[in-house]
């Protein structure tokens, strides 16, 4: 399904087809709630030609991070379960500008921690191919949207590969921009340094407009960047392709390798300059990834006590009530993630801790630096595996924080990355190949992932 299927005159339809769609794939827990009545006043509005653009008439979802009027927006958390959003967030004014119409909100990773959607309170989202195993995470219910062909785009963050890796896991085009590309107000904060606003779209085109609309600078991020995203017809200024080595290592699915390599093969066919090249700090991001993100999760989620806005418990006293609407509105994950994130940044352990990962986030950006200095941009698999199964992992959070080998090390360094569909595996699960380039060069990747598109 494409952006370009949708025509403005048929909005009504267009909507209504989707929550129709929505509807009938109920069990797949897509989306935690809906936003039908808006949207159809907005396609009635995109029909009498009040509203136009370059996305009129065209239904999209968000992830239920995004404040979206007309819907509550519940993070996938008990905590914000009765919060209804009282501004909009700046990527959904963008779009709503250019005439698209968000029609719901999709399951996710309570507060986006996690890797599969299973740590949702309204129950994990299922894999659009084999619906026993995960959707991959956090961003779960947007990639199996758009897999399903329920809307041509749908939004996600990531953080450290929430958008990268379900997008790989469902086989679609899964986008995360230079950091800094796309404004996070009106999104819920995970750990400000890293999060990322992007899309999933089924083509790399579509998540060009997409990005092209959204991104740009907001007097509301001080950390936007001005007028840096330029859509770019062809890959020409892409020659050299370094292949990460120590990212397809032993410790990934041999079907995954493959799946990578083929890939290498047919862009030296069609004339592109591939060598290995090796990140060695790359190895050390997951342990630097989880003392950074959790020190600036346990920041981010401080606001939630129960006092101002959110799940609020019945208590006798307020540190009672404070403690108990904390630990009855939070996922076990987030709280694990309050717990580590406090102890890196307590005395005595900050500079053992939280101090040292950022020296060595800074050591990994000087890595990336100097590769990029002789090549255009890098290539890995998105994930050691393709989707595993639901449980697989939920017992053993360190198994899970593995996955994130490959999505973290861009994360950490601001850079531009995205998933673009490199085939299936044996069993006909979705492999997606990573494309990693230098803060800035969004396009160029875009551009690449297109010529990717049609080497198949
Ligand atoms: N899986 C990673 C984590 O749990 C990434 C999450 C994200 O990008 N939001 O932190």
């Amino acid at each position: 399904m494409k952006i370009s299927d949708f025509k403005p005159n048929n909005a009504v339809e267009s909507v209504t087809q989707a929550l129709e769609k929505l509807e009938k794939l109920k069990d797949y827990n897509i989306t935690i709630s809906t936003t039908a009545e808006r949207a159809l006043d907005r396609a009635e509005q995109v029909e009498r030609g009040e509203i136009t653009g370059r996305l009129a008439g065209v239904p999209f979802l968000a992830k239920d991070n995004f404040l979206v009027f007309g819907s509550p927006t519940t993070a996938a958390s008990k905590m914000l379960a009765s919060f209804n959003a009282p501004i909009q967030a700046t990527a959904i004014e963008k779009l709503e500008a250019e005439g698209a119409i968000c029609i719901g909100k999709t399951n996710l990773d309570s507060f986006a921690h996690g890797g599969s959607t299973e740590n949702s309170a309204y129950g994990p989202t299922l894999n659009s191919i084999d619906k026993t195993r995960v959707a991959g995470g956090s961003s779960g219910g947007s990639a199996v949207a758009v897999a399903l062909d329920i809307v041509p785009f749908a939004l996600g963050t990531d953080t450290g590969g929430s958008i990268r890796q379900p997008a790989s896991f469902n086989g679609v085009v899964g986008v995360k921009p230079t950091y800094g590309a796309v404004s996070r107000y009106g999104v819920v904060a995970m750990a400000s340094s890293t999060d990322c606003i992007g899309c999933f779209t089924s083509n790399s085109s579509d998540a060009e407009l997409v990005i092209d609309i959204m991104s740009g600078k907001d007097v509301s991020d001080m950390t936007t960047l001005d007028d840096f995203f330029k859509p770019c017809e062809s890959s020409s200024k892409t020659k050299k392709i370094g292949l990460v080595k120590n990212m397809i290592n032993d410790d990934v699915d041999e079907d995954v390798r493959q799946r990578i390599y083929n890939l290498a093969e047919r862009l030296k066919s069609a004339g592109y300059t591939i060598e290995d090249v090796e990140l060695p700090m790359a190895d050390y991001a997951v342990a630097m990834y989880y003392i950074i993100v959790p020190a600036e999760i346990s920041s981010n989620l401080a606001r939630y006590d129960g006092v101002r806005y959110g799940y609020r418990s019945d208590s006798s006293s307020l540190a009672e009530l404070y403690g108990r609407s904390r630990d009855e509105g939070f996922e076990t994950e987030n709280k694990r993630r309050i717990l580590i994130g406090s102890y890196v940044l307590s005395s005595g352990y900050f500079d053992a801790y939280y101090q040292q990962a950022q020296r060595a986030r800074t050591l990994l950006c000087q890595e990336f630096d100097r590769l990029f200095e002789s090549y255009d941009v890098l290539l890995s698999p998105v994930a050691p595996t393709s989707a595993f199964k639901l449980g697989e992992k939920t017992t053993d959070p360190i198994k899970m924080y593995l996955a994130d080998t490959m999505t973290i090390p861009a994360s950490l360094a601001g850079l531009p990355a995205l998933s673009v569909p490199a085939g299936n595996t044996e069993e006909g699960l979705a492999v997606g190949a990573q494309i990693l380039g230098n803060r800035g060069r969004d396009s160029d990747l875009l551009a690449l992932a297109k010529e990717i598109e049609a080497l198949w």
